[in-house]
């Protein structure tokens, strides 16, 4: 299990993204929200929609999930990916 958070203050694109506890990104930054502890991101992106409505993972830290999963992510009717 790692800890998840996402970012309040969304990117250019008006996402918001999610990152792992440690990721050198997510230090940078003071506002972001804690989502909790899940096995993998997949799970953290989904809490992150009780936040926000454009979220994504963050390519820094969850790029191993993301690869994989772009055809899920865009199969949700309110994200467009990319
Ligand atoms: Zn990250």
């Amino acid at each position: 299990m790692e800890k998840y958070y996402v970012n309040v203050e969304s990117d250019r694109h008006g996402m918001h993204k999610v990152h792992r506890a440690g990721c050198l990104f997510l230090e940078k930054r003071k506002d972001r929200i804690f989502l909790g502890y899940f096995n993998n991101s997949a799970q953290a992106l989904e809490q992150s929609k009780d936040y926000y409505v454009k979220v994504d993972l963050g390519v820094c830290c969850c790029r191993e999930y993301n690869s994989h999963n772009i055809f899920l992510v865009s199969n949700r009717e309110e994200i467009s990916y990319r």
